[in-house]
């Protein structure tokens, strides 16, 4: 990847996400592997990724490769884990992708900073401060040797379902469409699961 596609990819995912930062950095170069092993950005389904986190780098690869909540093939296990698996149900090969425990490590003044940042005790200054380190953090990130941030293997590809067209039902209490997989019964009656509970409730 020469630098100019480097710069692009980087501005697209921080249009979508909202801001750079280290995590955002990681999900770039996760998809950076996945396209170059596995094919294009997925139009429709062609792309499945299972992402076992819900942070910020899971924003660049909705937005870099096309695998989407919306969609459907975009995949959450919350493990809590930096492992991202691609699967190119096209030509059936998958890829498992984890981030190296050294490249996610943070040093401690980045961290408690953070913490600040988070409980909005920072001072401007320490704002500021915290804002250069997340940006130089995801810069090294980016720049990174492949196999220093990452360890990729070709695994045997899960049998996965094609997201499913499902009917809309009327919710017995609220009047609002619900997928009919989602409907809960009381006395023969269709209802919705946020009414389903305040009835039960
Ligand atoms: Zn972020
Ligand atoms: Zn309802």
């Amino acid at each position: 990847m020469n630098s100019d596609d480097t710069e692009s990819i980087l501005k697209k995912a921080i249009r979508f996400h909202g801001h750079q930062c280290p995590g955002l950095a990681m999900g770039i170069r996760v998809s950076g592997v996945a396209l170059r092993e596995l094919g294009k950005p997925a139009k429709d389904e062609e792309l499945v990724a299972i992402v076992e986190n819900n942070s910020c780098g899971v924003d660049a690869i909705q937005v870099l490769t096309g695998c989407t909540f919306g969609k459907g093939n975009l995949i959450f296990n919350d493990f809590g884990k930096y492992v991202y698996t691609f699967m190119n149900r096209e030509n059936q090969r998958a890829l498992r992708i984890a981030i190296k425990n050294e490249a996610v490590i943070t040093d401690k003044q980045h961290l408690d900073l953070f913490a600040k940042v988070k409980k909005r005790t920072a001072t401007p200054a320490e704002i500021e401060e915290f804002k250069r380190l997340h940006i130089e953090k995801s810069n090294a990130i980016l720049n990174l040797p492949e196999d220093e941030l990452l360890v990729t293997e070709e695994i045997a590809p899960e049998p996965l379902s094609m997201a499913h067209i499902h009917e809309s039902i009327e919710c017995a209490r609220c009047g609002e469409p619900t997928m009919e997989t989602r409907i809960r019964l009381l006395d023969g009656a269709p209802y919705c699961i946020p009414c389903f509970e305040k009835m039960m409730g």
